[in-house]
């Protein structure tokens, strides 16, 4: 089956103890099945000093999201707002999502 979350997507979550939280898709790990949603599954870490890019940031507690199931989100239609399936329609060489409730273009 095709993954048919892409990185960009907003995505509802509509299981487990985040249901019906909405966030950015930043990440999809197809092999695993699993996608990284911002705000979404966060988890906290302790940290004595983080380095980024070359800088120092101070220590504390960062917030990172953690990858889950794919199966437990739904793409968010940009166009009715609704957490939707959809369908895949061939453009010539693009592969178009369509909205199974409003029929509209996803990409
Ligand atoms: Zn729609």
């Amino acid at each position: 089956m095709k993954v048919k979350i892409r990185k960009g997507d907003t995505v509802e979550v509509i299981s487990g103890s985040n249901r019906l939280k909405r966030g950015e898709v930043i990440k999809v790990l197809p092999n695993e099945r699993r996608v990284v949603v911002q705000g979404v599954n966060l988890h906290k870490k302790h940290v004595s000093q983080i380095q980024a890019q070359g800088r120092n940031l101070s220590p504390g507690i960062i917030e990172f999201e953690l990858p889950f199931d794919i199966s437990n989100v739904m793409l968010v239609c940009p166009k009715c707002d609704n957490p939707v399936r959809v369908s895949i329609r061939r453009d010539g060489e693009k592969i178009v999502r369509v909205c199974k409730n409003c029929s509209a273009d996803v990409d």
